[in-house]
């Protein structure tokens, strides 16, 4: 083989019961939970599987332990769903809250680090939105192991997969996923090494991908955070959930949007406008800095709008100064260096200058309570699809995710995902793939690797970013969101002809961030037409010519289906258990 030399049709193929698609916390926990079962199982991830975002989350992950003072689960499934403004599907809120507990108990029992109470139990602390006894004030439900909760929850089920014999192919880049006659079959992989396509042989396909941050120009994201998961499922027809809902984090680093975690906020620090003025104080009395995400960024950019921003610039300052140098360096020291490395500021004595960054994807792939992925409003079952983490969306976080929820939906959902994938593939045979199943990925590909001329994939890349951020970032209105639509069907329509410079096939990185341009693309046309259609505000989609939630109308989840012209949108009711929906105040 020579560098140039076409992709072979040839395909390899590999065979196993089960196959995940994603290395991060979710597609790690539902690995686990099949190798204990002794379902054959591979995990395809593009990168290193350390290397997987969940190892870049810093805060926390909630349980209602109660191990500083009281607390119930059901206190932590009402604060969810009033956290995502109702739209919350309260039956999985209350799987969430519930096996939060057990979960963390067994992180514990794997071998994770978390950090200690001076009695020995698991320590927690504040963070934004979860409260006592319905709303009274702050309670301490976050576990952590410092600021690097994400990085030792990966490492923990990292070796633990393992040492149970989890086959891993890492650097194999997913492209396509095989879905004929309505049955899942398994998926097509890219090596990244040599470019040849492998194709996965399965009767069940977990999509654990992440998210899709990269459709925004500032971001708390990764580079490879582009949505595959959730644009392979949505070109097979599948729909994809709430997407008009992502969340904005308050504090990133102005400019360019690394995350300063609310664990610096749960520990006590303070957010000041240019009048050096606790605003908060204004929009959410009781909770203050401590109020959910949507509210506080919302916030946040009005103070900038009235030029009350930090000497009439455009942030505003985290205030940590008071806290002393023993809490910052024990409690916040990742997160303390990253404005040392990125601002030069000294966090112990002087205030961060910080500005809202693009965060979570609230929607995603559908699923129901078992992860398995559901295709229309009567939540039929697609047999052998199952989509478990940030790229999915079971709905525990409904209009906008509380802080440290996620990490906890991952690994409980999950867990769950490979629960009921090695339920259902016991006793069942493999499913037949066409001889020529990766034909149609491997034509697009080659098409895309030898165009001899064409636009270059970073501009297009880098105008959707630019236009996602104005045009539907933390406010929205109908004029700028029609110019979207016209504006991504023109990105598109130019993508079609990009061109790349690598030509050859070993480590073609080039290749594969033009091929994820179109999962952003995807991702960003389905965010928009549901943003675009919803009339009304909740939690992360804020509209300024509807600022009102409208229950009536809107308590509803969206569901786009990808069409050959604009998406189509239908809705689907919201599931609602315990907690009748209330205007929220915090
Ligand atoms: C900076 C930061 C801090 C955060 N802090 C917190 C926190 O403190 N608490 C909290 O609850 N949440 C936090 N979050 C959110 C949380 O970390 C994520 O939502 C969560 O980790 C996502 O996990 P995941 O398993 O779904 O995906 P990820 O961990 O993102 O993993 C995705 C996996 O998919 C693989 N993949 C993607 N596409 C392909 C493809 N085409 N082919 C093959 N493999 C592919 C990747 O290789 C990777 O292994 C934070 C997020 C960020 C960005």
């Amino acid at each position: 083989m020579t560098d140039r030399q076409p992709l072979s049709r040839q395909m390899v193929a590999h065979e196993y019961e089960a196959v995940i698609v994603g290395a991060g916390g979710a597609g790690l926990y539902a690995a686990l939970e099949l190798a204990r079962t002794g379902v054959k199982t591979a995990v395809l991830t593009k990168l290193y599987p350390t290397r997987s975002h969940t190892g870049a989350a810093q805060g926390g992950i909630c349980a209602a332990l109660g191990n500083h003072e009281e607390d119930h689960w059901e206190w932590h499934m009402f604060d969810t769903v009033k956290g995502g403004d109702y739209l919350v599907d309260q039956d999985a809120a209350e799987v969430l809250a519930r096996e939060a507990i057990e979960t963390v108990i067994e992180l514990e029992h794997l071998g994770l680090p978390f950090n200690r109470t001076r009695d020995g139990k698991i320590d927690q602390r504040r963070f934004g939105g979860h409260t006592r006894n319905y709303g009274e004030a702050a309670v301490r439900r976050s576990c952590f192991a410092a600021d690097r909760t994400g990085h030792m929850i990966l490492q923990t089920l990292y070796q633990q997969c393992i040492k149970h014999g989890v086959r891993f192919f890492d650097e194999y880049h997913v492209v396509d996923l095989l879905i004929d006659g309505g049955l899942t079959r398994g998926v097509v992989a890219y090596r990244i090494a040599d470019g040849e396509l492998h194709v996965f042989r399965s009767g069940a396909v977990l999509l654990a991908t992440g998210g899709f941050g990269r459709i925004f120009r500032i971001t708390s994201n990764a580079h490879a955070l582009t949505g595959d998961g959730v644009s392979l499922a949505y070109r097979r027809g599948v729909p994809l959930e709430d997407m008009e809902f992502y969340q904005f984090h308050p504090t990133g680093i102005v400019g360019i949007g690394i995350l300063l975690s609310e664990a610096a906020r749960g520990e006590g620090g303070y957010l000041r406008n240019g009048d050096g003025e606790r605003f908060m104080e204004r929009y959410a009395p009781t909770l203050m800095e401590l109020a959910p995400r949507d509210m506080v960024s919302r916030a946040i950019y009005m103070e900038i709008r009235e030029g009350r921003g930090v000497e009439g610039q455009d942030y505003v300052h985290l205030d940590l100064t008071h806290l002393g140098k023993e809490v910052i360096d024990s409690k916040l020291p990742d997160i303390t260096e990253f404005a040392r490395v990125y601002q030069g500021i000294e966090p112990i004595t002087q205030p961060v200058p910080i500005t809202p960054t693009a965060h979570y994807a609230m929607g995603g792939v559908p699923t129901d309570i078992e992860a398995r992925v559901v295709v229309d409003e009567r939540n039929t079952v697609l047999p052998g699809l199952y989509a478990a983490g940030e790229c999915a969306c079971v709905s525990v976080h409904g209009a906008n995710r509380l802080s440290t929820n996620s990490l906890i939906d991952i690994l409980v959902f999950g867990r769950r995902a490979g629960l009921s994938m090695a339920a259902d593939v016991a006793g069942t045979g493999l499913p037949d793939v066409a001889p020529d199943a990766s034909e149609p990925v491997r034509e697009e590909l080659e098409a895309l690797r030898t165009r001899a001329h064409g636009e270059n994939v970073a501009h297009i890349r880098a105008e959707l970013a630019d236009a996602m951020m104005e045009r539907c970032g933390v406010f929205r209105t109908q004029e700028g969101l029609d110019r979207l639509t016209g504006d991504i069907r023109a990105l598109r329509q130019r993508y079609r002809s990009a061109a790349i410079d690598d030509r050859g096939r070993v480590y073609n990185t080039d290749l594969l961030e033009a091929r994820e341009l179109g999962y952003l693309l995807d991702c960003a046309e389905a965010t928009v037409a549901a943003a675009r259609a919803r009339t009304e505000s909740r939690g992360g989609h804020y509209r300024e010519d509807h600022p009102e939630r409208d229950d009536g109308e809107w308590l509803k989840h969206s569901l786009v289906y990808k069409t050959d012209g604009d998406p189509e949108i239908r809705y689907k009711p919201v599931t609602i258990t315990r907690f009748q929906p209330k205007p929220r105040t915090y």
